[in-house]
């Protein structure tokens, strides 16, 4: 294989991309009567807040594309992989019955309710154990798609309460990758928690696999916390919302979602919506309409809403004729039996209040089961005098903060629940508690009687605080959150970048030093990688080897080939030279190359990769000595995403057979023979020799073995270069840094020498 091929795989993983992983993509996909497929993209919230991270086609976004795949041809599933991927998107297909019990079935009849403190259905509880097992199958799922289509070193950011165990199995898998989790929905009290899940722990493990978890509100960091330490999985630090756990460190924050503020406050003048608005005036010309907007759910506590509205009739009889309520009230998860049940006790509701106060001139409550436009919906926000927004329990609630947003003349009153996210914000609403359904009416009495003056002072103060916290501001914050937890890993140990005194020190304990060990990574590390491929030494890195070698013992370790080795680096004598990852060796002085593993089993693994080499366009097999690596960077997203599940499910019996390990790496998987790894290699170098100075040098997350494996006294120096997590103590972020540190070193040695 060519040596670009390598360099090309070597070199993409210097760059940290972002892999976004969602239960839904922000792209939809829809078959037409015509069989024809379409593909939808999604304006909500979260599309937006990534839009800017979602251009970059390095980062990903990875979810299930709204159509079941029982439904899809091979080839229309290549289509939609095709398409999605114009959006840096990815799909997971899941069957019918996949999203029957993962997500109608665990994920919204159990998870959903009991998240929202409300009661699970006897229905649900006799299923569990099936919806249970689909649920983890799904997040397996999804963790395959991401490992196909991610490198090591990648961030992934995955959202919300579908996904909660794929941060542990993630992990598990890729033990230094950077994860965030973000749950769009509250976490419950640690009593409500564990009396009535019965896989709680397994969940709140699940979420501790990532480095940073994220909630809406301070709330629920800390029920979260206090379920980790009921199950006695961390030791928590509240004050700095940390847990440590024997290995790792999870940062918890509070991250408030927020919206796009700009685009309501900018719909105040859009034509569209200024005649949708005059439309309704028309309609509604001297009453007060008290709006609510929800998708029918039960935490929504909507029956409630227009129970509370029919009592302000019943004991307030001056408002008859002169309030009206509109319900828009979204369909959602249609196919559960207790949506189903809530919409028919609504509609029942509702009909009795028609009836009871309406007449020809006036009907009291105008409800809509749709889901409208951002325009007419834009007009509804700015023709309601009050939002009346009382769900039981809600992550957040973005409809309070759309409402304010859209009102250019502050001309509203928010009625808000204290148990919505937003009520911690938002403090200058008219806050109700759903629990006590008397709030809910002297609170809708008391925002309709409100004098002007005071309705726009406190929507002046809370649009302060919805436009400085705006989806755009979420995004980022969560984002440099999670960067920043990447090096507070590893025992607690920081990745420090190198300074100019550092790199003093080092040199001056080089020099001092009588025994010394370095020990250097080769590409990207001393062979710098340029558009033209992977270069060979530079000349003036030639000589520094050359000197340094005839003191100190120096070791360079490679994934490549013998050959390119001993073409690049033979004419050392001096030198260790490791190549193919430990599985060869030549010792300083020797000719002959030591190997580690015989190749019988190269036949069997060669069969499978040949055949699916043929069969997925863009493929490429590279044969090493003694490895074999399966390059599908060219290929097509979908159909190297399914070879690699395919092409495990094969090896998978072979390697238990022969001992192998089927590592996948940044758009290849490599089949090698088990055990050795360039931190074996380390291990045995550390035992050589009793070293009063070592310097390790790498750079991918392989190398991560390089640094913590290798057994190292106290005092060794470890370098990653570039950016991503491996353990080493210090980062520089270019070779041309590794080699002014070790031109430092060969002027140092010379010292050592000239004074010897
Ligand atoms: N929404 C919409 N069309 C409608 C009604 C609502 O697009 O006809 C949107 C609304 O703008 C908001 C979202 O649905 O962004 C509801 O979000 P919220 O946080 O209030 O509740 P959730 O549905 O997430 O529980």
């Amino acid at each position: 294989m060519p040596l670009e091929r390598s360099a090309k795989a070597v070199g993409s993983l210097l760059n940290q991309s972002l892999i976004i992983v969602s239960n839904r993509l922000p792209v939809s996909v829809k078959k037409g009567d015509d069989g024809r497929m379409e593909v939808f993209p999604s304006v909500g919230g979260l599309a937006t807040g990534l839009s800017s991270y979602t251009k970059n086609a390095d980062n990903k976004w990875i979810g299930w594309p709204g159509i079941p795949s029982n439904d899809l041809t091979e080839d229309e599933k290549r289509f939609i992989s095709e398409e999605l991927r114009q959006h840096n998107c990815y799909p997971v297909f899941l069957t019918q019955d996949q999203l029957n019990d993962f997500y109608n079935g665990y994920s919204n009849s159990i998870l959903w309710p009991l998240f929202h403190d409300l009661p699970v259905t006897e229905a649900a509880i006799r299923e569990r154990d099936r919806f249970w097992n689909a649920y983890q199958q799904v997040n397996r799922l999804f963790l395959e798609v991401i490992l196909a289509l991610s490198g090591p070193e990648d961030a992934v950011w995955i959202h919300d309460y579908q996904l909660m165990t794929l941060p542990d199995m993630l992990r598990q898998a890729r033990q230094l990758v950077n994860i965030g989790f973000f749950l769009h929905i509250p976490f419950p009290a640690a009593q409500n928690f564990a009396d009535h899940l019965k896989w709680g722990a397994d969940l709140v493990a699940g979420l501790l696999g990532a480095d940073l978890v994220g909630f809406h509100v301070h709330s629920y960091m800390d029920n979260f916390m206090a379920a980790v330490e009921s199950y006695g999985m961390g030791t928590i630090d509240k004050d700095n919302a940390r847990i440590t756990l024997p290995d790792r460190i999870v940062q918890v924050a509070e991250f408030p979602i927020g919206i796009d503020y700009k685009r309501y406050m900018r719909a105040s003048k859009d034509p569209a919506v200024l005649q949708e608005l005059a439309r309704l005036k028309e309609m509604f010309p001297t009453q007060k309409v008290i709006l609510t907007v929800d998708r029918l759910d039960p935490s929504k506590g909507l029956v409630e809403r227009a129970a509370a509205y029919q009592t302000l009739l019943q004991e307030y009889p001056n408002f008859h004729g002169k309030v009206t309520l509109m319900m828009l009230v979204v369909p959602s998860r249609t196919e559960i039996e207790a949506y189903k049940n809530l919409k028919s006790r609504l509609e029942e509701l509702v009909e009795d209040i028609n009836k009871t106060f309406g007449n020809e001139s006036w009907t009291p409550v105008v409800y809509m089961y749709k889901s409208l436009p951002f325009e007419r919906l834009n007009a509804l926000y700015q023709l309601a005098d009050v939002a009346f927004i009382a769900p039981w329990r809600d992550g957040m609630n973005l409809v309070a903060k759309e409402y304010l947003a859209s009102k250019p003349n502050k001309d509203g009153v928010l009625v808000l629940s204290k148990t919505a996210g937003a009520a911690e914000e938002l403090t200058d609403a008219v806050i109700v508690d759903p629990a006590r359904p008397e709030t809910l009416v002297s609170g809708l009495v008391r925002a309709l009687k409100m004098p002007a003056e005071e309705f726009r002072r406190r929507a002046g103060s809370m649009q302060q605080q919805i436009q400085n916290a705006d989806i755009h501001n979420w995004a980022n914050s969560f984002i440099n959150a999670l960067h920043s937890t990447a090096d507070n890993q590893e025992g607690g140990a920081h990745t420090l970048g190198l300074t100019g005194r550092q790199a003093a020190k080092l040199n001056r304990r080089f020099g001092a030093a009588s025994s010394q060990l370095v020990l250097l990574d080769y590409d990207c590390v001393i062979a710098p990688l340029t558009p033209a491929g992977m270069e060979g030494l530079p000349a003036e890195l030639h000589e520094i080897l050359k000197e340094l070698s005839v003191q100190a013992d120096i070791v360079i370790v490679s994934g490549q080939t013998q050959s390119l080795l001993e073409e690049k680096l033979g004419g050392f004598d001096n030198i260790t030279l490791v190549a193919e990852h430990g599985l060869f060796e030549r010792l300083p002085g020797e000719k002959s190359w030591k190997s580690y593993r015989g190749t019988d089993w190269q036949a069997k693994v060669l069969e499978h990769l040949e055949k699916f080499t043929e069969k997925v366009q863009g493929a490429e097999l590279e044969k090493k000595d003694c490895s074999l690596v399966w390059h599908y960077d060219k290929a097509s997203s979908y159909d190297a995403q399914n070879a690699v599940l395919e092409l495990k499910r094969v090896i998978g019996p072979l390697a238990g057979v022969w001992k192998l390990d089927v590592l996948q790496g940044s758009m290849f998987l490599e089949v090698r023979p088990k055990g050795r790894s360039k931190g074996s290699t380390a291990k045995e170098m550390a035992a050589r020799n009793q070293y009063d100075f070592v310097l390790v040098v790498g750079d991918d997350s392989d190398d991560c073995s390089l640094f913590v494996d290798g057994d190292w006294p106290e005092e060794a120096v470890t370098v990653k270069v570039g950016p991503g997590r491996t353990g080493a103590r210090l980062r520089v972020f270019r070779p041309e840094e590794v080699l002014g540190l070790l031109r430092s070193f060969k002027a140092s040695g010379s010292v050592l020498a000239v004074s010897a």
